[in-house]
């Protein structure tokens, strides 16, 4: 239970400031990470290119271990919502049901990497939220590959971003991420707080997506009240005119942004 709640930091900011902005593949732009805390980790913030006319937000769930959470996954199919989901290794194991339902709309759904077995990539031996990170480059290279491997065995497909658990990273993990030919997963909204959140409070997160967010929440807890809040941002948004993106489908950005 500690390793689900810890998916990311309660404390992370909804909108962080954009510094030394970095074009990545697809349009998307990632900020120099920022600082977090005295132990010299980072948690990358993450934009696609504003929309302009139509405001444009990339919805992004982890599926970190245990269930499906259906009241998210039912609404995005039900109202044709396109959505990226970080998946691990334990989750894909667990919840072939789900998986199937995902699959069967690659319309929808985009899958990328959230690692093997839910274990901080962070490359020297830290704890974060209680959770042991890797704590080598070797076994944050095991976190990373075993998960993209486990989504190929899967469903056939190539992985090309990656989500560490809690979000966190230590620069030099970063890069060796990147090495391995994976963008970061970052984002710009804390729309649930690790499934923390309750129902209220989520729903204002997610609703207050403005133009180029990146929106992170959890698909993996269906028994947390933040679920509920969730639907209601996701319907909020929709109902504002949104135009959902994936990560693989945002568009180049336009000159100087
Ligand atoms: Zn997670």
């Amino acid at each position: 239970m500690l390793r689900a709640i810890a998916c990311l930091s309660l404390l992370a900011a909804l909108a962080l400031p954009l510094q030394a902005a970095e074009i990545l593949p697809h349009g998307a732009k990632a900020s120099a990470p920022k600082s977090n805390g005295g132990k010299g980790l980072v948690e990358p913030k993450l934009t696609v290119p504003r929309g302009g006319d139509v405001t444009r937000v990339a919805l992004t769930f982890d599926a970190c271990m245990g269930k499906t959470d259906l009241r998210i996954l039912d609404t995005l199919i039900s109202e044709n919502i396109p959505a990226t989901l970080f998946v691990t290794a334990r989750w894909l194991k667990h919840n072939p049901q789900a998986l199937a339902r995902i699959t069967a709309r690659p319309d929808l759904f985009e899958l990328e990497n959230h690692g093997e077995n839910h274990i901080p990539a962070v490359d020297r031996p830290v704890t974060i939220y209680g959770i042991p990170a890797a704590g080598s480059p070797e076994a944050v290279a095991k976190e990373v590959q075993n998960g993209a491997a486990a989504i190929r065995a899967a469903t056939g497909l190539e992985s090309h971003w990656f989500r560490g658990a809690t979000a966190r990273y230590s620069p030099s993990s970063i890069a060796a991420i990147r090495a391995m030919g994976f963008e970061i997963g970052g984002y710009s909204v804390n729309g649930d707080g690790g499934s923390l959140l309750g129902a209220r409070e989520a729903e204002k997160h997610i609703a207050s997506a403005k133009d180029g967010d990146v929106v992170i929440a959890h698909i993996n807890q269906p028994t947390h009240a933040a679920g509920d809040g969730v639907v209601k941002g996701i319907l909020k948004l929709k109902a504002r005119g949104v135009h959902f993106v994936r990560l693989q489908d945002a568009p180049p950005s336009p000159p100087g942004n």
